[in-house]
């Protein structure tokens, strides 16, 4: 699904470069669910910003479903990552001024969908994030851990195959955070492939395997040994 060889990415102020990434390279099958941990500032959000085409790397390469991708322009980036990518962040980065329904169904008018259809596909991901009850809600009437399961409504509302969550429990108490990680479970299950950054050994027990990054470089990669008969 997607491979990196050597990326790097530095970030340049007046008087200093940070090697947020050095020569990271990793490999990510289809339908595997991969955790990345590391400490604060080790370059995990800028690794998944990367794969996510929110950004570009300074040198290395990097490819997604077998085309160089790293090079893209921001243009490109956008038209790929649509329909392809989603996105589950800690903060939920849900859009205030829309309703529950609408946060959801903004995936579906940036691809164009027709109004039936995009009603169809918005009330069945709202079922099944168990939200329709709030579909006309603001986000800020709902508690974390309904945001959440809006974010991750939007986020897979378009059928991804890829889905990308930053942290996606952090903001969450125990309860609400194992549900999110039972939802991205069953969505890997039903063959979404997912990268999820974690500060939590707990969250990292759900994913296949562990990408352990340090100072903007793979440390060690581990393989969960109870989910090792999946891969
Ligand atoms: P993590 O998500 O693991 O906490 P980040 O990927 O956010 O780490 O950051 C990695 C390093 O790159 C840090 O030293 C951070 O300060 C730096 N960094 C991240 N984004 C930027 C940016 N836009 N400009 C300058 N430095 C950045
Ligand atoms: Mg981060």
């Amino acid at each position: 699904m997607l491979k990196t060889e050597k990326l790097t990415k530095i970030f340049r102020t007046e008087e200093v470069e940070t090697f947020a990434l050095n020569e990271v390279s990793i490999n990510v099958k289809a339908g595997e669910f991969v955790a990345i941990m590391g400490p604060s500032g080790c370059g995990k959000s800028t690794l998944l910003n990367i794969i996510g085409l929110l950004d570009n790397p300074s040198t290395g390469k990097y490819f997604f479903d077998g085309t160089e991708v790293g090079t893209y322009k921001e243009r490109q980036r956008t038209q790929m990552r649509k329909g392809n990518i989603g996105f589950v962040f800690q903060s939920f980065n849900l859009i205030d001024e829309l309703t529950v329904y609408e946060n959801v169904e903004l995936p579906l008018i940036y691809l164009k969908k027709k109004v039936s259809e995009r009603k169809e596909m918005v009330n069945a991901v709202l079922e099944r994030m168990k939200i329709g009850h709030r579909a006309k809600h603001f986000p800020q009437q709902l508690s974390g851990g309904q945001q959440q399961r809006v974010a991750i409504g939007r986020a897979v509302v378009a059928n991804p195959k890829l889905i990308l969550a930053d942290e996606p429990t952090g903001n969450l108490d125990s309860k609400n955070g194992l549900e999110v990680m039972n939802l991205l479970t069953e969505l890997n299950k039903e063959g979404t492939t997912i990268i999820m950054v974690t500060h939590s050994m707990h969250d990292a027990g759900f994913a296949h395997r562990v990408i352990n990054l340090f100072d903007g470089e793979v440390l060690t990669e581990n393989v969960n040994e109870k989910m090792a008969e999946i891969l």
